[in-house]
């Protein structure tokens, strides 16, 4: 059960979306082929009947792990497979009648809300390319008595679901992935936000438990920054904070994290990086921000910045514990005179 339903994070292969319609699915396939199954069982289409049972067993089970630990499968393929393929059963079976073919209309509709854009786009290829080689085995390429113009309706009719489910979905992915990106970055820098940056840091506190590769956090606070409003203004103030968050994005590698973690705070996470040397990359900072001229409406505006170090492990195990100490060091930095490295 463990790993048939494995705990997942925030950015789960199943979206809560996806689990929502397939647990209508769910439901769908527990009633209606429910009633199809007695129908198939009194038509004699004892096989198809059985597989038909066998399907609302499953999808009953699956409601029932649902229910009782609100998660999803691992993957929706584990119920879109089968139930596809019960439906080709049905379409093969030849007591069902032609008209069975219309539930094919389902299958880019259903594939591409539960698997995605292309997941879905392939399933849906794979099995309306099946329905198509049962009818045409069935019925002959022209779908003999059915007339060419009713098949070429349903092929057309067919290609457009698919054509429009693929559509939405991609236009909906790319929707959710700008939402995404607005929900992590900090507004004014462009930054991970606080929320980001703690996710990193759980992310790579596990990296810490299974590999032991150690962590630094910095948290960086520009020195008398108010003064920076009251003398050029709200405007040059945000422009520094920019300024300073180019500065510090510039400076670490592809797999640090720098966040804006609220006002004319920074904060700094550098993986694989000990105490000795995060003194080192803190202190590049420091000088970075010192030297480097943020210049407003032609002036040189002369910043500085205070850091506080903590390394995972030494200084603490959570993010509470080890911000806390950074933060202390932080301020011993601006009890000691600012624009210095303390950690
Ligand atoms: P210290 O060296 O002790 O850190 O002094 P400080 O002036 O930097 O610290 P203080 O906490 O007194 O003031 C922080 C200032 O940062 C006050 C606020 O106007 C400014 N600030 C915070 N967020 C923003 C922002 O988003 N934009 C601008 N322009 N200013 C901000
Ligand atoms: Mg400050
Ligand atoms: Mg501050």
């Amino acid at each position: 059960m463990k790993n048939f339903f494995p705990k997942r994070d925030r950015f789960t292969e199943v979206r809560p979306y996806q689990q929502t319609v397939l647990t209508a699915l769910l439901w769908f396939t527990c009633s209606a082929v429910l009633c199809y199954a007695s129908l198939h069982f009194y038509l004699g289409a004892r096989w198809l009947a059985v597989a038909e049972l066998c399907l609302v067993a499953y999808a009953a089970l699956l409601l029932y792990v649902l229910h009782e630990t609100g998660r999803a499968p691992a993957s929706n393929l584990m119920f879109v497979l089968p139930f596809f393929c019960v439906m080709m059963l049905s379409l093969w079976t030849e007591k069902t009648g032609v008209m069975v073919f219309v539930w094919v209309f389902l299958v880019p509709l259903l594939s591409h809300l539960l698997l995605g854009r292309w997941q879905g786009l392939w399933v849906a290829l794979v099995f309306i390319g099946c329905a198509g080689a049962i009818f045409v085995y069935k019925y002959g390429i022209w779908g003999g008595w059915i007339g060419y113009v009713s098949v070429a309706n349903v092929l057309l009719c067919t290609a457009s679901i698919l054509g429009f489910s693929y559509i939405y979905e991609t236009s909906r992915e790319k929707t959710e992935s700008e939402l995404r990106a607005l929900a992590l970055a900090d507004p004014l820098t462009g930054l991970a936000n606080r929320s980001r940056f703690r996710d990193v840091f759980a992310r790579e506190r596990q990296r810490y438990l299974r590999n032991e590769t150690p962590l630094a956090m910095l948290v960086v606070d520009l020195d008398h920054f108010k003064r920076v409003n009251d003398d050029y203004g709200h405007d040059a103030g945000d422009m520094a904070l920019c300024f300073v968050a180019e500065l510090l994005a510039s400076r670490i590698r592809q797999t640090d994290v720098a966040g804006r973690l609220g006002g004319e705070e920074f904060g700094i996470l550098l993986s694989d990086v000990d105490l000795v040397h995060a003194r080192q990359i803190a202190e590049d900072l420091r000088d970075l921000i010192q030297d480097r001229a943020f210049r407003y409406r032609g002036k040189d505006i002369p910043l500085s910045a205070s850091i506080g170090i903590a390394e995972l492990g030494r200084d603490g195990m959570d993010f509470r514990t080890l911000f806390s100490k950074a933060d202390r060091r932080l301020y011993q930095a601006k009890a000691e005179g600012r624009n210095r490295v303390v950690g």
